[in-house]
Parts: structure tokens; sequence; C-alpha cells
């Protein structure tokens, strides 16, 4: 006999731990950051410091010696305090799982111990305007010049690139150009010669902003290269499943903020002499998304649970996500509803998780490839694409 759900007391803890710094800064500090153009440096830096952003990296390099079940969790008690720190998606999750599992001892020594403790901070670059949704049609390519790599191409939609240190950048070896992708992952230092970012205006209120870089041969070291490039493709979902799991993670904080703030007024609001929160038009639904946001999180501890444990985790991973972001989505626009007005005032600060809810449907993957995934890996049914 070993199912249990129960999390025990040092999650437990960890989330009391995690809850308690996130709701010393809470939604007003992200929201103030947001609008103001400001940046979230000093919760990531307590983070950090606290052992929150590390917790999944291996204790010989600073880290917490725990896994995504940790860090997910963590990402969930900030947003579902005010404060989804997005670059939890990409620090220590993805980059730090790939330098976990497939860096050298060399790499491992030098950036584990800072995105560990927060004081060195990686994006992640994978998505390309031209390619999207299919990553097999990435066109940034790595060429070999001697001792160096040399790489060039565009990406698009790259979350943080002024927090970071770095970027890992995902390409493909100059000999696929063409053919079946083989990618190749790259830790590209953020000032490196021949690599610009550009801000894209978006309507998402976030202190953590999206970028389009642009690599002009760009020239890096032998060692920027992570892992074996043969084996690219499975190094590089090392890193993607985890970022699933992640998002779902981000999803559901944004949810339960939602949630608190829509069932705080609904017992407290009255206009027919009772509180709005006795009217079923608005309970039921209330009720149906926090069943939602139960059931997405069962899977999101699962697929968490299936990566700690080296398990394949691609469905949960996926499954967990898009119920997340569903969830997320759901409760955001009912509890703007159950507002009434002051749904969309800046004041209750429920409209303003509406965008960041939405990006959940369409980012990191979108909810039509991970219906796709789960038709074509689930079901059996012929592929799609
Ligand atoms: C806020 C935000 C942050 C992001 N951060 C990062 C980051 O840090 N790093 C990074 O690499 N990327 C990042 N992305 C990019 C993100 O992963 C992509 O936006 C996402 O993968 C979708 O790609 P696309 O935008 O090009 O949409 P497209 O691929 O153009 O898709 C457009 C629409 O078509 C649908 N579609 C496409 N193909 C199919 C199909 N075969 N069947 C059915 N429907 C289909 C999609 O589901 C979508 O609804 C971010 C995006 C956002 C919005």
């Amino acid at each position: 006999m070993t199912l249990d759900f129960d999390e025990g007391d040092e999650l437990r803890a960890l989330r009391g731990a995690v809850a308690d710094l996130g709701s010393r800064y809470g939604q007003a500090y992200f929201l103030e950051q947001a609008r103001s153009g400001g940046r979230t440096d000093a919760l990531w830096a307590e983070a950090g410091k606290a052992g929150f952003l590390g917790v999944n990296v291996p204790e010989e390099y600073g880290g917490g010696g725990g896994g995504l079940v940790e860090l997910s969790l963590v990402l969930e008690e900030l947003g579902a305090a005010g404060c989804p720190l997005l670059m939890m998606v990409v620090s220590p999750a993805i980059c730090g799982t790939v330098i976990t599992r497939f860096g050298t001892a060399e790499q491992k020594e030098r950036w584990l111990p800072g995105l560990a403790d927060g004081s060195r901070t990686m994006a992640f670059a994978i998505t390309e305007p031209d390619a999207g949704s299919n990553s097999h049609r990435i066109g940034t390519v790595a060429r070999r010049d001697g001792d160096e790599w040399v790489l060039s191409g565009r990406k698009a939609w790259i979350s943080g690139v002024d927090l970071a240190d770095d970027v890992l950048v995902v390409g493909r070896l100059a000999d696929s150009t063409g053919g079946t992708l083989r990618p190749a992952l790259f830790v590209v230092p953020a000032d490196a010669p021949g690599l610009e970012a550009r801000p894209i205006p978006m309507e998402i209120i976030s202190p953590e902003r999206q970028f389009a870089l642009f690599l002009d041969e760009v020239r890096l070291p032998a060692d920027a290269l992570v892992g074996h490039p043969d084996q690219g493709i499975a190094q590089l979902f090392a890193g993607l499943n985890p970022e699933r799991v992640m998002a779902a993670a981000y999803s559901l904080g944004v949810a339960r903020l939602a949630m608190s703030k829509a069932t705080a007024y609904a017992r407290q609001r009255a206009v027919w002499g009772t509180p709005i929160g006795s009217h079923q038009g608005l309970a039921h639904p209330l009720a149906a998304c926090q069943v939602e946001i139960e059931l997405a999180r069962l899977m999101t501890q699962k697929a968490a649970w299936l990566i700690d444990s080296g398990q394949d985790a691609g469905s949960a991973a996926n499954s967990a996500k898009y119920a997340a972001a569903e969830a997320a989505a759901r409760t955001v626009d009912q509890a703007i509803q159950t507002h009434g007005g002051n749904g969309l005032s800046q004041e209750y600060g429920v409209a303003a998780l509406l965008a960041m809810s939405r990006v959940s449907r369409i980012a990191p993957v979108s909810r039509e490839m991970i219906l796709s995934f789960v038709a074509q890996h689930d079901l059996r049914l012929p592929r799609s694409y």
C-alpha cells in the first residue's frame, strides 16, 4: 500500500512558509511593479535566499535536493498570494533541470548555485516567429567554427530576457537544416555580442515581459553546449515536461487567487438582503470552478511526482497543464462576473488576472497542441499534423 494523498508535514510547512512570504508582498506589490515598469527583484531575491527558488536543485549545488513536487508548490503558493513569478517556470524548472541532468560537472558548478539561490536567472528560448507551435521547424542554426559555436536566428515571446543573466537557446545543428530536427541547447550570455532583445508590447499586467530575440552570428565557447548533440530531443523534453507542470502551478495560483477574491466578495456583498453568494446563479459556477481547480491540482501533483520519480510524465504533464489553464481561465472569468462592475475596476485586482489567465491556454504549449497529444498518445488516434 503506497498510494497516499497526504502532502505530509514537510510539504505543508513549505506551503505555509511560501504563503507567508507571498502575502508579505501580495498582489498590490506585484501589480505596482508591473504598472510602473518595475521589477520583482526584491521578492525574487528573498525567495532565493529562503531556498524556495532552488528547492529542486541538488544539495551539492546549494539547492534543496527536492524536485518538481516542491518547486511547483512554491509557484502555486506565490501565485495564490498574488505574485505568480513566471520566471520560475523557466529558470529553476527548465534550465535547472536540463543542466542538472545533462550538464558537465563544470557547467553545473558554474550555473546551478546561482539558479538555486536566485542570484542568477536564466531565460529559455525555443519559440520562433515562423515555427510557432511547430518546434520541428525552428531555424536558429548552430554551426561549429573551430573551438566555437556560432548561432544565428530569431526567437519570439521570450520571457524575462531583461531579468536574465543568460538564455538557454534551442537551436538546430547546421547539418540538420531543413531535415529532421536535431535540437541542441546552448547557454548564451544575455549580453553576448550579436544578441539583441527587443521588448514586445503586451497587454498582460506582469513585471515579467516578453522579448523578440535576434541572434546574429553569436559566438560561444565549446562548453556553451549543454548535453550531447545526438540526444537533443530527449534532453529538450527533460526540460519541457517540468515547464508544463510549472505552467500548471502558475495557473493554479492564479485560479486560487481569483477564487479567494470571488468568495470573499460573494460572502459580503448583498443587494437583495442576502449575500450574493447565496444565489445559486453565482454559487454553482464558483463551486464548479473549485472542482476544476482541485482536479487540476491533483493532476499537477501527479505529473510532478512522475517526473521526480523518473517516470514518463508526458501525458500527465500535458493533462495537468490543460486542466489548470482551463480552471484558471474559467475561474477568473467567474470571479469577474461575481464582482459585477467592481470586477473590472483596478481596486479589486480581478480583471488584472484576465490576460494572465488566458496566457495559460496558449503558452508554453497551446490547448490545441495538448489535445492533439492526448488524442494521439493516450487515445491512439491518427496523428493530425
Ligand atoms: C506570455 C507568453 C510568454 C511566453 N514565454 C516564452 C518563453 O519564455 N520562451 C519561449 O520559447 N516561448 C515563450 N512563449 C511562446 C509560446 O510558447 C507560444 O506562444 C506558443 O507555443 C504558441 O505558439 P504561437 O504563439 O506561435 O502560436 P501558433 O503556433 O501560431 O498557433 C496559433 C493558434 O493555432 C493553433 N494551432 C497551431 N497548430 C495547430 C494544430 N496542428 N492543430 C490545431 N491548432 C493548431 C494554436 O493552438 C493556436 O491557437 C510565450 C508566449 C506567451 C504568450
